[in-house]
């Protein structure tokens, strides 16, 4: 089966996935306000277009990669709104890591105008993107999911329904608080132990496998030389920066001021998190939050 997808937002993350769907067999327009990523998707065997609405013409299927909730309301229900370019009936997938209540607000326009939208947020970094192994957390009606997933299929492995409109991004937050919390956590428990004269390495072993065991003992030590090919271990360099962690956690809390939801964890979190985005270390992996630590 070969669609014609229209893809806006080819950054970081759009990019590989649109390459994945082109691989797939499917027909690509490719849509960004920079014109270099534009140009990149079309020498990977997309057809460029000059604008979102160009994209959307005749598509069967709509994918949409942006920043942040001011992006994806700008560019759906701005004036002019890339809606009134959809033609009825087409499915939406809104993949970028936005509000809840920014995807509700735009879920329920595109209903109003018979366009079946889905928020499909996605887990796995930059790597996942271009290996096809995303994690998809996916909001909106079961029926759309399914005539979704093959799609999904081509950029992803795992895909999950996390409920009505605006779920899956409830879903991505959650996640994403509790891994802020957790890195953090590891990184004091790891510094305390070295600061009382343990080897950062036998203490992560011991807690790998003890009941602090977590994502970043297992996978992703924050501390330098612990573990091979880690961020911590080529000075934070690549995998997930502070200042998209300081983001979702800022996601996190307006989504607990909507629901008057205690998150004093998140928060403390989020509050370390623009420590150290504060003293330059935005573009750095999350693990540094480490830095925090040193004595
Ligand atoms: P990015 O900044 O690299 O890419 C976003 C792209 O959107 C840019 O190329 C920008 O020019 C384009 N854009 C912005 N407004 C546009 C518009 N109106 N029309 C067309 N193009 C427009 O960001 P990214 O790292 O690719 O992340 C995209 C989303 O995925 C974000 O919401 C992010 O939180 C989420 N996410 C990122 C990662 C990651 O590791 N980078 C992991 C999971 C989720």
């Amino acid at each position: 089966m070969s669609s014609h997808i229209a893809f806006i937002g080819l950054g970081h993350m759009g990019a590989p996935m649109a390459v994945n769907l082109i691989k797939a067999g499917h027909r690509v327009k490719a849509f960004d306000l920079v014109p270099a990523a534009v140009q990149a998707a079309a020498q990977a065997g997309a057809e460029a277009t000059a604008s979102a609405a160009q994209a959307v013409h005749g598509a069967e299927l709509v994918i949409t990669m942006l920043p942040a909730s001011r992006h994806v309301e700008g560019l759906y229900l701005g004036e002019p709104g890339l809606l009134a370019e959809i033609a009825a009936g087409t499915l939406v997938l809104e993949c970028s890591t936005i509000a809840p209540e920014s995807a509700r607000k735009v879920a329920a326009a595109a209903a109003a105008a018979g366009i079946r939208m889905l928020d499909a947020p996605v887990s796995g970094g930059t790597g996942g993107a271009a290996a096809g192994t995303l994690t998809f957390i996916v909001g909106g009606a079961a029926a759309d999911l399914e005539a979704a997933r093959p799609y999904l299929q081509a950029m992803g492995r795992n895909i999950f329904h996390a409920g009505e409109p605006g779920a899956g991004q409830v879903a991505k937050i959650c996640n994403n608080m509790l891994l802020g919390i957790l890195m953090a956590g590891t990184a004091e428990a790891l510094a305390l132990g070295v600061a009382n004269g343990l080897d950062p390495k036998v203490l992560s072993d011991i807690i790998a496998k003890s009941s602090g065991r977590n994502w970043a003992t297992e996978l992703y030590n924050p501390w330098p030389g612990v573990m091979e090919n880690v961020p911590s271990s080529k000075g934070y360099a690549g995998g997930f920066g502070v200042d998209l962690m300081l983001k979702d956690l800022g996601l996190a809390a307006e989504a607990s001021m909507h629901s008057r939801s205690a998150t004093p964890l998140g928060e403390l979190a989020r509050n370390l998190y623009a420590m150290l985005s504060a003293r330059g270390h935005g573009g750095l992996d999350f693990s540094s939050v480490l830095k925090l630590y040193e004595r």
